[in-house]
């Protein structure tokens, strides 16, 4: 077992946990390190993760170490991985605001921060049930130029070169689709 790796991990789920990103049992976490991905396990909070719940799988999903049962979205993990080298870090929430904008429909700015794009709003990729083949397919497809997707109806998948960048990410978004929300309400800025 990669000690460091369920640290990292055990200490993200709380961070993100306590900023109010992962409600409940809801979001997963994962890391790659070479041909190994260690991912939180299904059905806990990310609030009170234990070092020793941590799975770890191989690149097809094969436990390899751990006791648990690894997360639902452990393929849609798999699928970014396999199709992004550069990717090492991944963070799935359903964060309030930026979840509340999936659900709506509603596009989030590609506000200046985030990774330039022709789009001028995050990519939203079409729903598809949660924990399935079709949702990792989908998530996977479009985080091929993209760092960070918004899920329909569902939530976000936020990617880094480290799990690091991964969680300042889908922080930013959360706080973009928060501010993008109150200036709604106050009404059209002008500029
Ligand atoms: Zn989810």
């Amino acid at each position: 077992m990669n000690y460091p790796l369920t640290v990292k991990i055990c200490e993200t789920g709380r961070h993100i946990y306590s900023k109010g990103l992962s409600p409940g049992k809801s979001g997963n976490i994962s890391v790659r390190s070479k041909d190994t991905v260690a991912i939180t396990p299904s059905g806990v909070s990310l609030g009170y993760l234990n070092m020793g719940e941590i799975v770890f799988v191989d690149m097809e999903g094969k436990i390899v170490a751990g006791g648990a049962k690894p997360s639902s979205e452990l393929q849609l993990h798999l699928d970014v991985y396999q199709k992004r080298d550069d990717v090492k870090g991944i963070v799935h929430t359903h964060s309030p605001y930026a979840t509340g904008f999936a659900r709506a429909g509603e596009r989030i700015e590609r506000v200046e921060g985030f990774r330039e794009g022709k789009n001028p709003f995050l990519k939203m990729v079409d729903y598809a049930p949660p924990g399935t083949d079709e949702l990792a397919t989908s998530a996977g497809n479009g985080l091929l130029e993209e760092d960070v997707v918004i899920l329909k109806n569902h939530g976000i998948v936020a990617t880094g070169k480290n799990l690091f960048e991964a969680t300042l990410l889908a922080e930013f978004v959360e706080d973009t689709a928060k501010t993008q929300f109150i200036s709604r309400v106050l009404g059209n800025i002008e500029i």
